[in-house]
Formats: C-alpha cells, structure tokens, sequence
C-alpha cells in the first residue's frame, strides 16, 4: 500500500527537534552527528518519516502500544464527535465515554468490577500502591503496607514505582526510595537461579520465602507482570502461577497484576494473566487500551476491595483520596471503546494467536542457522530472541551487538526492538511486538530482517 506521505521538505522539523525536543531514552550526545528520527504519518503497520523513508513496525509504536495499527479513522471520529459534545469533567462527576468503557471492560474481566482511570501505566499501577497502603491503614492497624516487586519486572517511571523497579539501571541513580518495596526473585527458566525439575514452583517458592522472612504480616501486595516485558520477554514456567495464587491466598497478600504491555489482546487473550486462570484483586493496564490514539490507564479492582474503601460520608479519610485530573478526559475512554470494537470485530484475538504461532515458529527456525540465539519465547504477538555469544554458558550478547542487528534491521526498513538497556550484562534480547493486525507476509517480513541482520552482524 502506498500513501500520499511527506516527500515535501521537512528539514527544518528535523532542525527543530533537534534544537528544542528532549527524546525519551535517548543519550543525545548520538544526534550532534545523526539526525534524529521524526515520523510523520502511520497506516497499519507502516509508518513514513520526516525524510519520507518508510518502515514496518515490529514495535507497535516502541514500545508495544499500538495495538489496532496506525490510521484508524473510527477512533479519531468518535474522537471528535466527543470532544465537541464534552471534552472533560473531573473529580467526582463521571462521563458518559467512562461509564460505558468501564461495563464493557469489567465484562472482559470476571470478577474485577470497579475500574478507575488515570493516564499512564505508572499512575495506574500508583494508585494500586496508594490502595493497598489506605487498607493497611483502615484494615490491618497499619500493619501489611509492604508491596513486593520481582526482579527484572518494570512498573513505571514515577519516585513510587521506579521503588519497585526490577531493572537496576532504571533506578539507581534517582533514589532515595520510599520504604516498603521488597525484591523477589525472577522466573526466567532458560536463566536458572535453582538446579531443580520443577522450576515454576520453586521460582514462586523464592516468593514465600520473602514473605516469610518480612513476615507475612508486614506484606499487603504482591505486583507482577503476568508475562515480563522489558525485562526479557519472560514467559512464567508450568505452575508458577498456581503457587502464587495459593501463596497470596495463603498470606491474605493482594495479588496485582500489571497488564500495562499485556492487555487489551497482546498474547491473544484479552489480558495475559486469563492464560493461568489468575483471579488477580488488582490489574493495572495502558498501552493498548486506547493503542496510543488517547491517554488513558485504567486500575481495575474487586468489589470487596472497592468495599473497603466505603464509609461514614463525614469522614475525612473514608474515602480513597486520590484524583487523576487528565483522568477525567474523554478522549480515552471513547477511543478505547472503539479500540476494543475493533479487537472485537476484527477477531485480532485469534489473528494474534495464529500470527504469534507463526512468528515464534519463525524464530525457532532462525536458532538452527543462528547460533547466536539462545532461546526464543514469547506468547502471541509479545516475542522475544535472547542473543548469547555461547549457547552452552549462555554469555549474554554483548550490547553493541544487539543494537547493531536492532540498527541493521531499521536500515532494511523493519523497527524492531531490544530489552531496556537497564539489566547489566542482559540487554540481549530483541523484541517483537507488531500490531494485532500483522498478516503472515508481516510476520515473514519481519523474521527474515533479523534473519539477515543476524547474518551480516555475526556472519
Ligand atoms: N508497567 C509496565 C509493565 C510497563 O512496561 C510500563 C511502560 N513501559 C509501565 C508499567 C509504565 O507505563 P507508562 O510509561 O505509561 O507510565
């Protein structure tokens, strides 16, 4: 497909970007000698920068949001029809786009019921430690205020999240954090920490260990994402979840899971954790409930935690004292009722599910030429390939390798990306994550990219 994209001269976009943007997760010191990357226009999954060049995107927007594809009108109509019939009310008034969103979305989420909306997974996934802190206080005599966090697991970029961040780099140099956010250990099989069979149980075994020596009564939550995203594209082995359920139930621990990159459709379920048969008290998401067309997060909790929060209207701290003030935008509820249609009616649950199938075969295929690649994983359209210089001792890739499939790849017009550059010595393996939309000459597009990439960079 062809677009009538930019070929007039934007040169002076590209100056000015330059000149006065601060990217995100960017050393500019890289853009005094090559001009930085400004994209213009998207429809599907292409994309055209400011210098006309066009790319397929493995990255739905970077960073595993656009999950619909770019250039959907329906969502930028109902968009419009809205914001000219209401832009925005906040505080303790609703709005239409919100009360709507939030029946459709509880019915995709059995036993959740109460949805409350703010604009990025860290402020969701902040309002969850909010909560559990409140019911430490109204419930438990301000005992179990603790929230445990999983190494290489990420929550987001605020004071209060980055406390819970997984990936070292990330953090370390805006501390100090606040108290009460304790480490658990990961489950990444292919990187074992225990020489044992069944690995699932005894990496969520660690997890009761920490409980135990916080002491259970200290501890309110537990926060994990169902399937590790920046962190290596971690897909929990046989039975770990089972044991975390029946640990946090054990314990009277909260179980959070943030569904901010696996919600709304990634892995082929509607939320990652409907793949283990969780029954979660909160899940947090983001990225792909509106696919970027509007800012929009949502906290989604039980009945009986919303319960809590009930009380004498004349006290002060009966309530769950908390405001997002963009939270009261309709822009995105009404673009992620519209996105969620169109997961509907497109079926690009299903179309995830073979296209993920298909891809990972890809890969697979690609570790019998590739000696390089230690191990592939990955559900649905969320995969990754993690780079080793050895199979045998599994030394991670060096780093400049990486980027160097990850830059080679982009100069064949195919975004794809690689794990944070926030674990030392892990930030090895590249990521996939293309729009629920791909078709099979997508998937084939992109695998052979890496397929050449690899071979030029490793011969
Ligand atoms: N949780 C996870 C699992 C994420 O990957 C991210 C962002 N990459 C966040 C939370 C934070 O979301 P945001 O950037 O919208 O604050």
């Amino acid at each position: 497909m062809s677009l009538d994209h930019p070929v007039n001269d934007l040169s002076h976009v590209i100056e000015a970007d330059r000149a006065h943007v601060w990217h995100h997760l960017s050393q500019h010191k890289v853009y005094e000698t090559a001009d930085p990357r400004v994209f213009v226009e998207g429809k599907g999954l292409k994309l055209w920068d400011a210098k006309g060049k066009e790319y397929l995107d493995a990255v739905s927007g970077g960073v595993w949001t656009v999950n619909v594809g770019y250039g959907r009108e329906s969502i930028a109509n109902a968009v419009r029809d809205q914001l000219i019939k209401l832009n925005y009310y906040a505080g303790a008034a609703g709005n239409v786009p919100a009360a709507l969103f939030a029946e459709k979305l509880t019915q995709k989420t059995p036993g959740l019921t109460r949805v409350y909306y703010s604009n990025s997974g860290s402020e969701a996934n902040e309002k969850v430690y909010k909560m559990v802190r409140q019911i430490a206080h109204r419930q438990h005599g301000g005992r179990k205020w603790k929230i445990l966090y999983r190494e290489r697991d990420y929550h987001g970029t605020t004071i209060g999240t980055l406390a819970t961040s997984g990936q070292d780099q990330r953090a370390m140099q805006y501390g100090p954090y606040p108290e009460g956010f304790v480490r658990v250990p990961h489950c990444l099989e292919y990187r074992k920490q225990w020489d044992v069979e069944n690995y699932g149980q005894r990496a969520a075994d660690a997890i009761e260990e920490v409980i135990r020596r916080e002491g259970p009564d200290t501890v309110g939550c537990l926060v994990l994402e169902p399937i590790t995203a920046g962190g290596g594209v971690i897909v929990p082995p046989n039975g770990y979840w089972e044991r975390v359920q029946e640990i946090c139930r054990k314990y009277d621990i909260l179980l959070h899971i943030d569904e901010v990159v696996c919600g709304l459709g990634r892995t082929g379920t509607w939320f990652g954790y409907q793949h283990y048969g969780i029954e979660p008290d909160f899940v947090t998401m983001a990225k792909g409930v509106a696919s970027g067309y509007a800012a929009i997060s949502c906290t989604i909790t039980t009945e009986q935690v919303f319960e809590m929060f009930k009380d004498d209207a004349a006290d002060p701290m009966g309530y769950f004292r908390d405001i997002s003030t963009f939270g009261g935008c309709t822009s995105g509820p009404i673009a992620a009722l519209e996105n969620m249609r169109i997961i509907e009616d497109e079926g690009l649950l299903d179309n995830t599910t073979r296209m993920g199938e298909r891809c990972l075969a890809n890969l697979q295929a690609l570790m019998d030429k590739h000696a390089v690649i230690g191990d592939v994983r990955g559900k649905g359209l969320f995969l990754g390939a993690e780079l080793v210089s050895d199979r045998k001792t599994k030394e991670p890739m060096e780093e400049k390798r990486v980027q160097a499939v990850v830059a080679d790849c982009l100069a064949q017009g195919v975004i794809i990306g690689a794990t944070n550059r926030s674990i030392p010595g892990l930030n090895n393996t590249l990521c996939l994550s293309p729009a629920l939309i791909a078709t099979a000459d997508d998937i084939d597009r992109i695998t052979d990219a890496i397929d050449g990439a690899l071979t030029r960079v490793f011969g």
